[in-house]
């Protein structure tokens, strides 16, 4: 399953070269796009045609790789790794046009989606990731764990599935009512064994945690037990503790997916709201933040953001200069060094693009009048 660091991977890949193909289809069986999604493909690659005709004096040669390479190799795994499973709802492929590569079918990148995402098709220099960047940002990863003393259960939850699990079950002996001496080192025997329990579902959870991209917690189970793992908890991760559930280590998963899907949904609406305020107070002091279009923009070129802010699905096209890569609203001359320009679909996406390459975070804001208000973008800067 996709993750921030396999993206940054991908984006930077070797064996990516320009032409670079990024395909997403749409397999989501709700939507008529979906169901008809042979239709749809017929229909994006006619425009990935165009598109290499018009872009590449290579033509021919690409297009040949586009048909007798990528697309059969599309529809295989379509065959094979999607139609079997019922959970899939997109596809994204980004494949190098050029033939030197070709030798063999290692540079085709298919990922899998939990998620729909609107069927549309890309013939750039690099990898066109920014509708994965919003997946990764509304359903970002996060781990659960639901315990009782001598049970609990593991969850690692990516773009809104469960993607790894582990179960843990420890051996603590019965409470019984010996009565005195005996039953003192009995009861210390239990605390001892239920404290060894928890430990080692610490253990589990910071090593997972290391491995990943997650920032987010959720727990689950006995009162008393979680009591005890909090305790046992470094600080840090203590801070990612976004809400408790009221579960049993061994309900159905499903069930305890469902539950912690509201939280991660809430969080991620506070973490919104949270961002938009911060870039309110940052702009009261100069220098620490920008808002609007043109400013914001121009903020992404200088390589200052540190945080872009903006509203969930504001498009806008623009400019990208080919000598110097300065993004612009459109021009046919660059503003910065008078080279020519070639479009580009919607500049704001080409902008998170480059901010979460130069390791900036994105945070895209559902419906937020105060950032509206402040021109629907903004980014906190790092100098
Ligand atoms: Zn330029």
């Amino acid at each position: 399953m996709l993750t921030k660091n396999e993206l940054k991977q991908l984006e930077k890949s070797e064996k990516l070269r320009t032409p670079v193909l990024s395909l997403y289809l749409n397999l989501d069986k709700k939507t008529p796009e979906g169901q008809h999604y042979l239709a749809e493909l017929r229909r994006i690659l006619s425009i990935t045609n165009k598109q290499i005709v018009a872009g590449y004096k290579e033509a021919g040669k690409f297009q040949k790789q586009l048909h007798e390479r990528i697309v059969p190799r599309l529809l295989n795994f379509i065959d094979e790794e999607v139609l079997p499973y019922g959970t899939i709802r997109a596809l994204a492929l980004f494949a190098s046009l050029n033939d030197k590569q070709a030798r063999n079918n290692q540079e085709i990148v298919i990922y899998t989606l939990p998620r729909p995402i609107r069927s549309q098709s890309h013939v750039e220099n690099n990898p066109f990731i920014s509708p994965l960047l919003f997946l990764l940002d509304q359903y970002e990863q996060y781990a659960v764990i639901i315990t009782n003393k001598n049970n609990a259960h593991f969850y690692l939850v990516t773009m809104g599935e469960i993607t790894q699990s582990a179960e843990f079950i420890s051996d603590i002996p019965h409470r019984s009512d010996q009565g005195g001496w005996a039953q003192k080192r009995y009861e210390r025997r239990i605390d001892h064994a239920i404290e060894q329990h928890v430990q080692r579902v610490v253990k589990h959870l910071i090593k997972q945690i290391a491995k990943t991209d997650v920032r987010r917690i959720i727990l689950g189970g006995d009162p008393d037990i979680l009591y005890l793992f909090k305790k046992n908890l470094p600080d840090r991760e203590q801070k990612m503790v976004i809400g408790h559930i009221p579960a049993k280590p061994n309900e159905p998963s499903t069930e305890t997916l469902e539950r912690t899907l509201k939280i991660a949904t809430d969080a991620e609406r506070e973490s919104e709201k949270k961002a938009v305020l911060e870039l309110r107070e940052a702009m009261a002091h100069q220098g620490k933040a920008v808002t609007g279009l043109m400013e914001t923009i121009k903020a992404v070129n200088e390589k200052r953001v540190q945080k872009l802010i903006l509203i969930q699905g504001y498009s806008i096209s623009g400019s990208l200069c080919m000598n110097c890569n300065t993004l612009s609203t459109p021009q046919t001359r660059c503003t910065n060094c008078q080279a020519i320009t070639k479009p580009v679909d919607d500049l704001l996406e080409s902008a998170a693009e480059r901010v979460f390459l130069e390791n900036g975070i994105i945070e895209f804001v559902d419906e937020n009048i105060d950032l509206t208000a402040l021109g629907n973008i903004g980014a906190l800067l790092r100098f």
